[in-house]
């Protein structure tokens, strides 16, 4: 079963609600896989501690001219959608960064002048967390710099085995990046909290899972610190609402120290044992 752990903005708690169900589901014996998807900004890694087995580079393909008999005429230019490809007089230039590796430019050169080379964009890793055998990680990162993170899910998506129970952390909010780790989930766990600026991004990325035709569950973190807007909101749209985390001083002191929550909290760890059995539920029905 593979679970997505999304929000609409980012500072919602979707990480630490992650890593804790990850290492809550892990301690109750059950094959886990965390992936970092969050490739942007992946910190996953600074709660959960990974052993690393594998780092490796991460390439996509992008156009180059095969040699110097390229006549200029354009065909090329004209196939991109992306303006990533211009034709000079006797040569091509590739805007890298825009190119969607699509091949179309390839397919309409008359004269097969073009050929695809690597482009690297990021690093894909693997291993185990905190030592838990049972535990597995894996995680994106995004070079500095690059645009276009979608490729870099994919990719590590691509090669997450899909025994047990994967728990993805999407990036924050609604962009192709985050459809692209929600698209395939068995259910999207929504990470939010009673503010105007979270229930706002709640709408949309509620909008987008619809969109995907993704099931959904909530959870509402910080839940004593505002109005009851998201309540009401999630209740009028059936979206079950499977914890209310209050606002926890021991919460913030754990996160603040790097800890897997869950490990460090009483309280906390109930809310989201209370979470994991619905995700178990989910995984037998
Ligand atoms: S591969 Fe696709 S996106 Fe990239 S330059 Fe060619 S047509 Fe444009
Ligand atoms: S379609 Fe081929 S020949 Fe024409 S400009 Fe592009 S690379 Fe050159």
């Amino acid at each position: 079963m593979k679970v997505a752990i999304a929000s609409g903005k980012g500072g919602t708690g979707k990480t630490v609600v992650s890593t804790s169900l990850a290492w809550l589901l892990a301690q109750d014996g059950h094959q886990v896989t965390y992936v970092d998807a969050d490739v942007e900004e992946p910190n996953g890694h600074l709660l959960l501690r990974p052993e690393l087995t594998e780092e490796r580079r991460f390439s996509v393909l992008v156009p180059a001219l095969r040699g110097n008999s390229c006549s200029g005429c354009g065909e090329c230019q004209k196939a991109c959608e992306f303006n990533a490809i211009v034709a000079l007089a006797d040569r091509v230039m590739v805007f890298a960064e825009l190119c969607h590796s699509c091949g179309g430019c390839l397919l309409a050169c008359p004269d097969e002048e073009l050929i695809e080379g690597p482009r690297e964009i990021g690093t894909l890793a693997a291993g185990f967390a905190n030592g838990e055998s049972k535990m597995a990680f894996r995680s994106g990162t995004l070079d500095v710099g690059e645009a276009r993170a979608t490729p870099l899910i994919a990719g590590l998506l691509k090669d997450v085995p899909g025994d047990g129970i994967v728990l993805v952390d999407a990036p924050p909010g609604t962009s192709c990046s985050a459809m692209e780790a929600v698209r395939d989930a068995d259910l999207t766990l929504l990470v939010t909290e009673p503010t105007a600026f979270g229930l706002h991004d709640l709408r949309q990325t509620v909008e987008m899972c619809r969109t995907l035709g993704r099931s959904m569950a909530a959870v509402i973190n910080r839940s004593d610190l505002g109005p009851d807007r998201v309540r009401s909101y999630l209740e009028g749209e059936h979206i079950p609402i499977l914890a209310e985390i209050p606002f926890m001083r021991e919460v913030a002191t754990a996160y603040a120290h790097g800890q897997i929550v869950a490990a460090a909290s009483a309280p906390f760890r109930d809310l989201m044992a209370t979470v994991a059995s619905h995700l178990l539920q989910e995984v037998k029905s």
